[in-house]
């Protein structure tokens, strides 16, 4: 993992400052849950969100932040009033996030949702500090420059999704040429056993409704669509380094094994846990010492039994369009996660059918190939080809929408 081997054990008895970007949020108020249960070893610097400003005001003044930014400035005024007499300095607008995102903490939890996070996430890359990394957006929109970045700043990137939490866990870097396999588990999410014909009718709340995980309306789709394991497995090859042909995916219902290394002596390597997400922040939190976390504890006898299955690719076309994206390499995988982000946010609205985002993807991603746009080279050049996705997906919704009735 970029930049984490030279760091070692704390031994600093003040406590470490975090900033939490995406602070609203599922992944942000889980790690606000476990940073205020250490008021001893962690304090908070700078919370963010979007628009939710009255939500922010209460969790910084709760937590005692120094600083709070909403990303929408429309959200400004509020923010204030909502943070007068506190002390807390407001911001509000792009520049002002990058400002939470530099400002001096020990860790930045990256928690932003979609594309938006990567300019906040890579200004803090380019400190140089330890990146918890949940907004997996960053990486498919922008992996090459993002890991770079990481190398020439000396940021450590520690992973926060469960299943690269597992991966870490289980993959020893001194053993990387003999590694075999990487896999990621998928739970399947809420319409694993749904005949293809039932998804077009499937709706909003029933795609949100995530069997094991409490998440985001975003990723919780992804999930539904299992968009979501193939941004994981573009993730994992820029986190881990590890080419393209040697990752893949099970289905593993009950989400209890989250992601397993196969090695060449026939050793699989796996981590498992209850499925709640404050066990992998918790560790990404204390790398590389380890911190309790108030979760359920696995009791494997009485689980009984553990269930995997391979992927359905007819049922969840996302999750091959995603590997072409990761295969095809260059600006592909860009496209594909601004076309997902139309897709996703037109369905949660219900301008769109379940099945249609797919198809749009596939679409927009029809049209990048004659684009043959190459890898970003900067952030410009990631938010270029992003909005590019992103108006493509606008034009190709209609002709869809009108060839499907
Ligand atoms: P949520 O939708 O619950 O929260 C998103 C956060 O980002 C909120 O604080 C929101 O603010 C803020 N935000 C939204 N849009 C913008 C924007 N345009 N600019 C700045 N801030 C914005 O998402 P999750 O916590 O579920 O997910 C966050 C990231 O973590 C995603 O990339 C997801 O894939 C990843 N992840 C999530 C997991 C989970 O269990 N939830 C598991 C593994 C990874 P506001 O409240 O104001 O809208």
């Amino acid at each position: 993992m970029v930049g984490c081997a030279r760091r070692s054990m704390t031994t600093s008895t003040t406590p470490q400052r975090i900033s939490i970007l995406g602070a609203t949020g599922s992944i942000g108020l889980n790690t606000l849950d476990l940073i205020g249960r250490m008021p001893d070893r962690y304090a908070i610097e700078a919370v963010t969100a979007n628009g939710n400003a009255v939500a922010l005001a209460e969790l910084a003044r709760k937590h005692g932040a120094k600083f709070a930014v909403v990303a929408d400035p429309d959200a400004y005024e509020d923010l204030k009033a909502a943070l007068a007499g506190s002390g807390i300095a407001a911001g509000a607008g792009p520049e002002a996030l990058v400002e939470a995102a530099t400002r001096p903490a020990d860790r930045v939890m990256a928690a932003i949702v979609g594309a938006a996070g990567l300019a906040p996430t890579l200004a803090a890359v380019r400190r140089g500090t330890t990146i918890l990394l949940a907004n997996k957006e960053c990486l498919v929109t922008a992996g090459d420059l993002f890991m770079s970045s990481a190398r020439q700043s000396g940021a450590c990137v520690l992973p926060v999704d469960s299943e690269h939490s597992a991966i870490f866990q289980a993959l020893d870097p001194t053993q990387k040429k003999d590694i075999e396999r990487v896999t990621l588990t998928a739970s399947g999410g809420p319409f694993r056993t749904w005949p293809i014909e039932r998804l077009t009718d499937a709706c909003p709340e029933e795609a949100v409704r995530h069997p094991n995980w409490s998440m985001g309306a975003k990723i919780s789709v992804d999930s539904a669509t299992m968009m979501n394991k193939g941004l994981e497995l573009i993730e994992a090859h820029h986190l881990f380094d590890i080419e393209p042909d040697r990752l893949d995916v099970l289905v593993h219902p009950e989400s209890i094994v989250h992601g397993f290394v196969a090695y060449r002596d026939g050793s699989v390597v796996a981590q498992l846990s209850e499925p709640d997400m404050r066990t992998p922040i918790a560790y990404s939190l204390a790398w590389p010492e380890r911190v309790e976390a108030p979760t359920p504890r696995l009791d494997l006898a009485e689980l009984g039994k553990l269930t995997f299955e391979k992927p359905d690719y007819e049922r969840f076309p996302a999750l091959g369009l995603a590997i072409r994206a990761m295969e095809a390499g260059g600006g592909a995988a860009t496209v594909l996660n601004a076309a997902n982000e139309i897709g996703v946010n037109l369905f949660l609205q219900k301008r769109i059918r379940f099945p249609d985002i797919a198809q749009i993807v596939e679409d927009v991603l029809e049209k990048q190939i004659l684009e043959g746009f190459g890898e970003p080279a900067s952030l410009e050049d990631a938010l270029a080809i992003d909005r590019w996705g992103r108006d493509v997906a606008r034009t190709v919704i209609p002709e869809r929408l009108e060839r499907t009735g």
